[in-house]
């Protein structure tokens, strides 16, 4: 799915579970799962595939770029309402987008034997289809994870 889900999600993760290395196991599956759901995906920025950074096309790159910064924006929003949790939300966060970097350094730096390692999960289970359903899975994801970030979860 798109970064802001995989961060979203992962920030939930993170506020109520409480063990660290818990939040880091279902942070991490909780990509795959999320990814495994059909869902519309932007295309990789024009150039980027053959040329890595370098060479994608700037405009292009900008525009692709302006959703995962919205995201971060929004994460660190949802942070500071949960301040007490913002270090649980953080690691929850960063391994629940953590396959993706891979697969990204693995394409920038033609890391052949990072890319066998790692399942390139998005390019088995993503459907490309600017379909009214590929957006619906994504918004079905997004609302309760706002909600349970946005709730007090409670001290105990
Ligand atoms: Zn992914």
């Amino acid at each position: 799915m798109i970064t802001v889900i995989h961060l979203l999600v992962g920030a939930v993760i993170g506020k109520y579970i409480k063990s660290i290395w818990l939040i880091i196991i279902f942070a991490l599956l909780s990509h795959y799962v999320l990814d495994f759901i059909p869902h519309y995906s932007p295309s990789a920025v024009q150039g980027y595939l053959e040329g890595g950074i370098s060479g994608a096309d700037t405009k292009n790159l900008v525009l692709k770029s302006l959703m995962p910064f919205f995201g971060i924006i929004l994460l660190a929003y949802l942070i500071f309402l949960n301040k007490e949790f913002a270090r649980p939300m953080i690691i929850g966060a960063f391994f629940a987008w953590f396959p993706d970097l891979l697969v990204f350094m693995g394409c920038q730096f033609h890391l052949d034997w990072m890319n066998k390692i790692v399942p390139r999960h998005g390019n088995i289970f993503y459907n490309r289809n600017t379909s009214f359903l590929g957006i619906l899975t994504q918004i079905i994801v997004f609302i309760p994870s706002i909600i349970l970030l946005i709730f007090n979860r409670g001290k105990s």
